[in-house]
């Protein structure tokens, strides 16, 4: 087994190397669930209670631990190297294999929305650890190895490169403006709202301006925490309820439970002055471009990291508003237009 971080020395990325994650369990039926409760004792599952809401447990192939093996860059070398410090943990949403997202219900949801805080707040504190990232991978499109529903905590012990970019660029932002980016974003989408897909007291969801995939979706505090932990129980609450509309939205996209990543970008655990340069979103990428299209990353996007996408943002929040009102006829007023909004239209094939 081997396990370590390797920083490339082109980019300055940290990257982790973890061979013991080639045999993890891929695909088990619902009788042999890792993840489903442990009802039968001479049966165990990684989750030891017969029921339980929610569990929360370390991922039994970690890429990163409290105590990994010591690594150790050799002088001279352009190679650095590191031991895989941090935590990879898994949250598991309901006791029910088959259950869903968006049937869950609205106070499981705010559970688990508690349960993120918590763990935002438990692996923050830890010295070595900068970056607490809460994320989802849905469907086998995006490589999900185990079906019964559930999401992830990695604790890294830098700031990955995708939030520490935005980071960055929030900072040269309220250099030159003196304003939050996502501030100036959520007031140009409401204004705007051609983008909007749903929103309700405390957040918003769009796509955003210059999506990098088709059907991605931003859900965006509309004032400005910069984490799980500045959010009061409504706004909690208002956030759970916002994250079963835009899935349930996506579920009636192409009427099938849509393939995603679900990535929750909040405040670095470190010493810093993040409070004023972050502002807590949740960006869902979903990877198909129409019902039986996937969006691949080909060489404009891995090559170069230039995103090409094949819809327009304000069409794609159009088909979004008319399958969330469709998804949910007796919810509440969408936010914005949706008597105007088209029927999805087969996007063009082709590279
Ligand atoms: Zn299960
Ligand atoms: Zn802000
Ligand atoms: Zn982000």
């Amino acid at each position: 087994m081997t396990s370590e971080r390797r920083r490339d020395p082109l980019s300055g990325e940290w990257r982790t190397m973890a061979t013991h994650r080639q045999t993890r369990t891929f695909l088990p039926p619902e009788s042999s669930c890792p993840l489903c409760p442990t009802r039968d004792a001479a049966h165990p599952t990684e989750v030891p209670w017969p029921e339980f809401d929610i569990a929360v447990f370390d991922n039994r192939f970690p890429s990163l631990t409290a105590d990994p093996p010591s690594s150790q860059s050799r002088p001279g070398s352009p190679y650095d190297v590191a031991p895989s410090l941090g935590a990879t943990e898994v949250i598991v949403y309901s006791d029910d294999h088959g259950a869903a997202l968006t049937s869950l219900g609205l106070d499981r949801l705010q559970l688990l929305v508690d349960v993120w805080a918590e763990r935002y707040a438990a692996l923050g504190s830890r010295d070595d650890v900068e970056y607490v990232f809460v994320f989802e991978n849905r469907g086998e499109a995006v490589g999900v190895t185990l079906d019964h529903p559930h999401g992830q905590v990695y604790a890294y012990p830098e700031v990955p490169p995708v939030p520490a970019r935005e980071l960055a660029v929030a900072r040269a932002h309220l250099a030159e403006h003196g304003t939050c980016v996502l501030c100036d974003v959520v007031g140009a989408e409401r204004f705007a709202e051609v983008r909007l897909v749903a929103q309700n007291d405390a957040f918003l969801a769009f796509v955003p301006f210059a999506a990098r995939f088709p059907y991605e979706v931003h859900v965006v505090a509309k004032r400005h925490a910069s984490s799980l932990l500045d959010l009061s129980d409504i706004e909690r609450r208002a956030l759970a309820a916002m994250l079963h509309e835009v899935v349930a939205g996506y579920d009636q996209l192409f009427e099938f439970r849509l393939p995603y990543v679900m990535s929750m970008h909040q405040a670095p655990t470190c010493d810093g002055d993040w409070q004023v340069i972050s502002h807590f979103h949740i960006e869902f990428t979903p990877v198909h471009r129409s019902y039986d299209r996937l969006k691949y990353l080909a060489g404009s996007e891995l090559g170069a990291g230039a995103f090409l996408n094949d819809v327009m943002p304000e069409q794609a929040a159009a088909d979004l508003r008319a399958a969330g009102t469709a998804a949910a006829p007796s919810a509440g007023t969408p936010a914005a237009g949706t008597a105007a909004a088209p029927a999805a239209e087969p996007q063009p094939a082709g590279t």
